[in-house]
């Protein structure tokens, strides 16, 4: 039984990713500051595997390596790190406060090399070992509101990029650029009215689910992808691909 470990679990992608790994047999523990949600309680699962929670804030460096050793203590093994735990702050550019900033990137940018980084030791070991991260679409572009949040997932994909070339061949990495994914991060900062207006935006003229964010990280951690190193993988519905109205 693989272990894996999924910050951010205990909502949204981060949840949808839990469960497909251990629907599949593994057995995941959750990082995250807040409780499983009651839909989704810690336990077993149908397929052999199990979920369960641990309370840590991954912008806590200490914390994160001290539970990523007792993981590993605990089941011997660490085989998938899935770092996806994240927040975002919609301000412009004038209401951006240092504190704001600071926290987004301690938890989307910190928290992810926190977690890489104590993970890679006990990979290393082993001998093996897949390190992925949630990234966004908007790492690659100014989305405006969130210069902050796009900065720390445009540092998310550099950190995969150097891991992945200074660890490879035992270590791979990848990272998932969702688009907009209908979660509650995305409920809490949009109105049903913008929710319509970012579904008429993109291609596939809706949001993802989180389960297919969790079917790629599910497809990054097999064997399948064992030369997929190194790069991030753009899952958004044909949001970025190009203009979507012609003039
Ligand atoms: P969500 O708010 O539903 O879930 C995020 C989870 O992370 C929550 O359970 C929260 O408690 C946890 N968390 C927050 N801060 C934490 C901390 N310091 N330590 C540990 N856990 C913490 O959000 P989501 O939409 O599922 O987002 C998951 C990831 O996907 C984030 O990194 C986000 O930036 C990224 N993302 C989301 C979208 C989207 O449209 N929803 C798009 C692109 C990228």
């Amino acid at each position: 039984m693989r272990t894996v470990i999924v910050s951010g679990a205990s909502s949204g992608i981060g949840q949808a990713t839990a469960e497909r790994f251990a629907r599949a047999g593994d057995h995941v523990v959750n990082l995250d500051v807040a409780p499983p949600s009651p839909g989704a309680p810690d336990g077993p699962r149908e397929g052999g595997g199990e979920v369960h929670w641990r309370e840590v804030d991954v912008a806590d460096w200490d914390a994160v390596r001290e539970e990523v050793d007792r993981v590993h203590a605990a089941r011997g093994r660490l085989d998938v790190v899935v770092a996806n735990a994240g927040i975002s702050i919609r301000h412009g550019i004038c209401e951006l406060t240092e504190a704001e900033a600071r926290r987004t990137l301690d938890v989307n940018l910190m928290g992810v090399l926190a977690l890489w980084r104590h993970s890679v030791p006990h990979m290393l070991r082993r001998g093996e070992g897949v390190l992925l991260a949630t990234a966004s679409v908007n790492g690659s572009r100014g989305y405006p509101l969130y210069a902050d949040y796009n900065a720390s997932k445009a540092g998310v994909a550099s950190l995969c990029q150097t891991f992945a070339v200074e660890l490879s061949p035992l270590i791979r990495t990848a990272c998932v650029a969702p688009g907009a994914v209908l979660t509650p991060m995305q409920r809490a900062e949009y109105t049903e009215a913008m929710l319509q207006e970012v579904n008429e935006r993109i291609p596939a003229r809706r949001h993802a689910l989180p389960e297919e964010i969790a079917a790629m990280f599910h497809f990054l951690a097999s064997p399948e992808a064992a030369f997929v190193s190194g790069q991030q993988f753009t899952v958004d519905g044909a949001e970025t691909a190009g203009a979507t109205t012609a003039f």
